[in-house]
């Protein structure tokens, strides 16, 4: 029998580069109910592959239905599933078979598109008919469509836990809870139509080092499982069905980013000082305590934030006492020898869903019922987490960092369940480190303002550049049709790190900064010369940004955040540490 080959056209797609690294794989497509319908050209060989693909789809949906109506017989619901040989009628009908040529002949579109297409023109008809039950086929006719559809796209029965073979992973958007699921040893890439560069599942991507491109808009509808495509996390370009000199070019590329990344490895070991001698504290951000040794041999100073709320999210439930204790004393042991861990009280809500705890959506998710807020009403959970971490303390240096806080009222009511929590533990004799520093995220922008008076409160601070950034310039981190204008170098958020590092000065506490912005080496220049000495990022970013500091005087960073500071716009600013980086320590992302 003649094979047919068909040959698609490559297709490059610009997104955000959420994730470092190259992956060249077969695609994964993860869609969800609400997917759209793939739309391309095809060529004029190309025409009897599409027509091969779609009478191969109609027949295993004919045979798919054949097993729905042996089981309906089992279980004597033949009359009720009546409606199934007129769904077979309808797919082996010659007449739409010769329909379907036809349009594919006329339009030169991917089978797919023309498959919808040309059913909504029967369904349009159908439903102004008079009859209403010509009206109902038309449920029939989609129906059917959708069973052919799914064949189509060899949409998988696989959820993400359940990969078997490695893949690229495409699709509208990510949940956190599906990207921490997922079988990451599975996922060599993703590549989706929504995200930002700082939305969870982009942060949950670098931890993991999978190269990840977000915000494309649109690349399900060129993307088909199993067709091949190239990720590229470095310039946040994403390449469907390439052509043979591409595939060559990026197998090349991928080896040097390889040397490149083991290259870094020689900078683990060394200090984190800059040119004239001034100590810099790099620190890693983790998700789940698997991540740790991950943390340790990228010889992070201390665990600057530990997003327990990941623990809620890999169960999908909310975990005992006990299951939580386990998970902070781990972290807390591995690190004892080494520094403290900032572990943060959980912030679900927002884009962090969690149903089986009640955090499901709401009309306005970010500004709504997240995090410290949650835990406020939710005191039952919170009170398990806090004595979990309490007990846990005495296995390390744990700090206790609580998110979202947007004033001294809230701060209050935190600290008096804290206390209780704590008299509880001593009445029952359960011990605990009776001095464990407590401190805030800095991540609204009203507690930014007051600063001042809230340094006069905790322990130390950590700036949230995500949600700092997000809340300042009113725009969803997540959103990828807003995300030009999410810049965390916009004067507004610099001025308010600017404010914060003073003001933490001035009360003698220490001031991190735990957003993507610390492990952006660009930024962390800027950063520096702002006074900032505690820098918290991904495990795998704290060599680059290492290699940086190394390279720099206090003196030079100083003046480039004053010029920075005296800039109008975001646009100015990155221009300018572009050009700073390139001629000073001839640096080019
Ligand atoms: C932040 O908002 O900057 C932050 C570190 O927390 P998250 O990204 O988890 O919201
Ligand atoms: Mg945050």
């Amino acid at each position: 029998m003649k094979s047919t080959y068909i040959k698609y056209i490559m297709k490059m797609l610009k997104g955000v580069s959420a994730s470092p690294g190259i992956a060249i794989g077969r695609i994964y497509l993860y869609l969800d109910e609400n997917y759209k319908v793939p739309q391309y050209d095809v060529k004029l060989n190309d025409l009897p592959g599409e027509m091969t693909r779609y009478r191969a789809a109609v027949k295993k949906a004919s045979e798919e239905i054949d097993i729905l109506k042996v089981e309906a017989a089992k279980r004597n619901l033949d009359k009720e599933s009546g409606f199934l040989d007129a769904h077979i009628l309808m797919l082996n009908d010659p007449e739409f078979d010769n329909l379907i040529e036809e349009n594919l002949n006329k339009y030169l579109k991917n089978i797919e598109w023309i498959l919808f297409f040309t059913v909504k023109k029967f369904i349009n008809a159908l439903e102004s008919a008079e009859d209403p039950y010509l009206r109902e086929r038309s449920i029939d006719m989609y129906d059917v469509a959708k069973r052919v559809f799914n064949h189509l796209m060899l949409k998988e029965r696989t959820s993400l836990p359940d990969l078997k073979m490695q893949v690229v992973l495409v699709s509208n958007d990510l949940l956190p809870s599906d990207t921490v699921m997922m079988r990451k040893d599975k996922v060599k890439g993703i590549a989706l139509n929504g995200g930002g560069k700082t939305s969870h599942t982009a942060i949950l991507a670098r931890a993991f080092q999978i190269p990840a491109v977000l915000g494309l808009s649109d690349i399900t509808d060129y993307a088909r499982s199993g067709g091949r495509i190239i990720v590229d996390g470095n310039k946040g370009l994403v390449i469907v069905d390439p052509d043979k000199d591409t595939v060559k070019k990026y197998r090349k590329l991928l080896d040097q980013w390889t040397k490149y990344e083991l290259s870094l490895n020689k900078q683990n070991k060394l200090p984190c000082v800059t040119k004239d001698g001034k100590h810099i504290h790099l620190h890693a951000n983790i998700e789940m305590p698997e991540e740790i040794d991950s943390v340790i041999e990228h010889h992070a100073d201390e665990v600057g934030l530990f997003r327990s709320e990941f623990i809620f999210m890999q169960s999908g439930f909310e975990p005992t006492e006990d299951e939580q204790f386990q998970a902070y004393a781990k972290v807390l042991k591995a690190m004892k020898e080494h520094g403290a861990v900032i572990i943060r009280t959980i912030d679900v809500g927002g884009d962090k869903l969690i149903p089986e705890i009640d955090v499901t959506e709401e009309r306005n998710p970010l500004l709504g019922w997240r995090s410290i807020r949650f835990c406020m009403e939710r005191k039952d959970i919170f009170k398990t987490q806090l004595r979990a971490l309490l007990r846990a303390s005495v296995f390390g240096k744990l700090r206790i960092m609580f998110p979202m806080v947007s004033g001294v009222d809230e701060l209050d009511n935190l600290y008096a369940i804290l206390q209780e929590v704590k008299a509880d533990l001593e009445r029952k004799k359960v011990p605990f480190d009776k001095d464990i520093p407590v401190g805030i995220m800095i991540e609204v922008p009203s507690a930014a303002i007051t600063s001042d008076i809230l340094a006069r409160k905790v322990d130390f601070f950590s700036i949230g550049t995500n949600d700092l950034t997000q809340y300042t310039i009113a725009v969803d981190r997540g959103n990828e049709k807003v995300a030009y204008l999410y810049d965390p170098f916009h004067p507004a958020v610099l001025r308010m790190i600017k404010t914060v590092i003073e003001n933490a000065n001035k009360a003698n506490i220490p001031v991190g900064l735990c957003g993507e912005l610390a492990g952006e080496p660009r930024a962390a220049v800027v950063l520096l010369g702002l006074g900032l000495e505690h820098f918290s990022m991904a495990a795998s970013s704290i060599a680059e940004v290492k290699k940086v500091i190394r390279k720099i005087r206090m003196d030079e960073a100083e003046e480039l955040a004053e010029k920075v500071l005296n800039l109008e716009s975001a646009g100015e600013i990155n221009k300018l540490v572009q050009k700073w980086m390139e001629e000073k320590i001839e640096y080019t992302e």
